[in-house]
């Protein structure tokens, strides 16, 4: 068994192409500083949501095809995945993450590099937050805004 405090200093080599993090971090499920182990597959997404303790929300674009037109949609898909705390990833980063054993009910993936920021990340979250409220809105609501864009 390794001491907590051999586990602070060593930062161990998880047998991916990554940079390591500069940070040291306590985190039992860190890849680096933890025990935990990662396979599996292996993505690129864009951090949505760290608001939770160490996890965040990343979002990524896939095609799917449609045959009756046979041309692909864009499909979003949202996973949760554990964030340690050397890597530190915050909204709008660009992350590598790797799949490892399941964390809780709905957490089977973890963050092992940041590869910078998404550009424009700021304006894309604000305008699907615009055009969510304006489903929200009631009638009155929009007639409200209407009369003020008119003016
Ligand atoms: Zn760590």
């Amino acid at each position: 068994m390794i001491s907590n405090s051999k586990m602070k200093q060593e930062t161990k080599n998880i047998g991916m192409n990554v940079e390591m993090p500069k940070a040291s971090c306590t985190d039992i499920n860190c890849p680096f500083h933890g025990q935990l182990k990662v396979r599996g597959r292996q993505l690129t997404a864009t951090v949505i949501s760290t608001k939770m303790r160490r996890s965040a929300v990343i979002e990524f674009e896939r095609l799917h095809f449609v045959s009756k037109y046979e041309r692909y949609e864009k499909r979003r898909t949202k996973i949760k995945v554990h964030s340690p705390d050397c890597v530190a990833a915050k909204d709008g980063d660009v992350v590598t993450v790797m799949e490892c054993r399941p964390l809780s009910k709905t957490k089977n993936f973890v963050i092992i590099a940041k590869t910078g920021s998404e550009f424009g990340f700021k304006e894309r979250m604000k305008a699907r937050e615009l055009s969510k409220a304006k489903g929200l809105r009631t009638a009155k609501e929009e007639a409200a805004v209407e009369e003020k864009e008119e003016k």
